[in-house]
């Protein structure tokens, strides 16, 4: 899967991908995650990517040509499934939505700053418009990392165990049951005895009991879904 991320700040976006699951991924070949100074397609000497709101008010508003040269130059070279623009006035990102993107091949995503950006833009190249959550971010860089974060550890090959990813919260109805690792008593603080006991049925049954228990009480809503 590939994701090219449009950004006035590609700066931000250095660290999250150059770690662990997400470093792995793209070394294994499983992802790759291009990340493209919008700055770079502006042709005004300032290299300015904004302007002043139509109709007045307060915050700046990112321009249209910067984004559109850099999405028609990405899209003259290969085909793209997705232009996702990260927004919080978009659908509220979930693990349903980052399964069914996990199936996608090309993917790109544009980062807003500012007031945001030009609806022309969203009306003219967007396919869809994802939120991480009902709070506002001062950019969607963050967002952008979330999302592809969300995504990556999603395909097939990149998770050394494919089994835990099934059993994460959210992947099925239920969320993920407690875990413990050593020492088995900690000052007094014991692991269940269960989880010791070598009984792999027993230890599922537990987790599978662990996980309801867990889900009634912090999220009903899951289970009337
Ligand atoms: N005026 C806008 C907020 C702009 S915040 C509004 O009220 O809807 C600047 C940028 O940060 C946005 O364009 C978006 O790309 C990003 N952003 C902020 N909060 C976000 C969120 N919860 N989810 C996804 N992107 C977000």
């Amino acid at each position: 899967m590939r994701f090219d991320i449009i950004s006035v700040l590609p700066d931000l976006l250095d660290s999250p991908f150059a770690h662990s699951i997400l470093q792995r991924a793209q070394k294994k070949g499983i992802a790759e995650i291009m990340v493209h100074n919008l700055r770079d397609y502006s042709t005004n000497k300032q290299k300015s990517v904004d302007d002043y709101p139509y109709g007045g008010g307060s915050g700046m508003v990112m321009s249209i040509p910067p984004f559109a040269r850099c999405i028609e130059a990405l899209q003259a070279e290969r085909e793209y499934d997705e232009v996702i623009f990260m927004s919080p006035d978009g659908v509220t990102f979930n693990q349903t939505i980052a399964n069914e993107l996990s199936g996608k091949g090309n993917v790109i995503i544009l980062c807003g700053h500012y007031k945001g950006i030009d609806q022309r833009i969203r009306d003219l190249f967007v396919t869809r418009e994802i939120s991480i959550g009902d709070y506002v971010l001062s950019g969607g860089e963050l967002p952008a990392a979330v999302l592809v974060d969300a995504i990556v550890r999603l395909i097939p090959g990149v998770l050394n165990d494919e089994t835990s990813a099934l059993s994460d919260s959210f992947q099925g109805e239920l969320l993920d049951a407690p875990v413990y690792t050593r020492p088995a008593d900690w000052n007094g603080h014991k692991v269940p005895d269960v989880l010791l006991s070598g009984h792999e049925l027993k230890i599922n049954e537990w987790r599978h009991e662990q996980a309801l228990l867990r889900t009634q009480q912090r999220r009903p809503d899951l289970l009337e879904d």
